[in-house]
């Protein structure tokens, strides 16, 4: 037993080293990464339940690196929010959403709103909303057309800073939505206090909403609440009707998942669009 559990804790020592050296040569790559063009944003339509119009894109980073392929953005993203990088990766995203969501305006294509990721980090800074309205000032983007994701564990980690952040990003006129939700333990009391536009439904309770009572049931509260406080409804991860025509039975104002489409280029999104794209 002894020599298992030292051979356990060697092993363990070893895999803790080679997590720790993947993370410095993913962090390094990275570095290179923005100045090399190797990443780029695809683009999630947003659909409205009631008028079956496309009613917004989230933007996705994308980091397709010579070495490893496309690497997974849930890995990268995490090393760029322990190595600093994020504020830097942050800037490029909202950057590239912005002049995208421009771009698509001048060739004539109605993409209501672009949504953009913002990490912990960049919230916990203090700056958030100036740095956007800079961001909107250098594209000549109309604040009406951006929407700022930002997780509840974020948002819950310090309401009082999260809150004066909202605001701000709200007097410019950008929509805020709480992306995550019913993951992160929030109190109702802040919630009510905060000013949200959307919660987002977090997947983990749309992947089993037509199959799971429970799942149901929270899907029903989350929904008589946000409702009750003014705010619309998304449901993540919608990837089957059933759970669609049960989203949209139950009161859901917004879908987004593979079901009506992948995150996908932001070529490929304009040519759908001149199809006249609906649900
Ligand atoms: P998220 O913000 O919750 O984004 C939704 C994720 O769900 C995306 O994964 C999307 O591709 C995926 N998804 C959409 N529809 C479906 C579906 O029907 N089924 C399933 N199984 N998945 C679906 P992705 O693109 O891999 O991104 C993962 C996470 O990485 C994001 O989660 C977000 O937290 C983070 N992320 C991605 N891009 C950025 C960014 O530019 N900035 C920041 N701060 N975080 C980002
Ligand atoms: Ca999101
Ligand atoms: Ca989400
Ligand atoms: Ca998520």
């Amino acid at each position: 037993a002894l020599a298992d559990e030292a051979g356990g804790v060697a092993f363990a020592r070893a895999e803790a080293h080679a997590h720790a050296l993947r993370e410095m040569q993913v962090a390094s790559a990275l570095r290179h990464a923005l100045e090399r063009q190797e990443l780029r944003l695809v683009y999630q339509p947003q659909v409205s339940l009631t008028s079956g119009a496309i009613v917004g894109v989230e933007a996705l980073a994308r980091w397709n690196s010579p070495r490893w392929g496309e690497v997974p953005p849930t890995e990268f993203i995490a090393v760029a929010e322990r190595t600093g990088m994020i504020g830097e990766l942050g800037h490029w995203v909202l950057e590239t959403a912005c002049r995208q969501w421009v771009a698509w305006r001048t060739a004539g294509l109605s993409v209501p709103r672009v949504a953009v990721n913002v990490s912990p980090h960049q919230l916990r800074r203090g700056d958030l909303a100036l740095k956007v309205q800079r961001v909107l000032l250098d594209t000549g983007m109309d604040p009406r057309g951006l929407g700022i994701e930002l997780t509840e564990s974020a948002v819950m980690d310090d309401p009082a800073r999260a809150g004066q952040a909202l605001s701000e990003l709200r007097a410019l006129g950008v929509e805020v939505a709480l992306d995550d939700f019913g993951t992160g333990y929030s109190s109702l009391a802040c919630l009510r206090s905060l000013p949200i536009d959307v919660v987002k439904l977090d997947r983990s309770f749309v992947s089993d909403v037509d199959t799971a009572p429970e799942s149901m049931a929270l899907t029903r509260a989350i929904l008589t609440m946000a409702h009750g406080l003014g705010m619309q409804v998304l449901a993540e991860g919608v990837e089957r009707e059933d759970q669609l025509n049960l989203l949209r039975a139950k009161g859901c104002d917004l879908i987004q998942g593979y079901w009506f489409s992948p995150p996908v280029a932001p070529q490929a999104l304009s040519e759908r669009l001149s199809e006249g794209w609906r649900l």
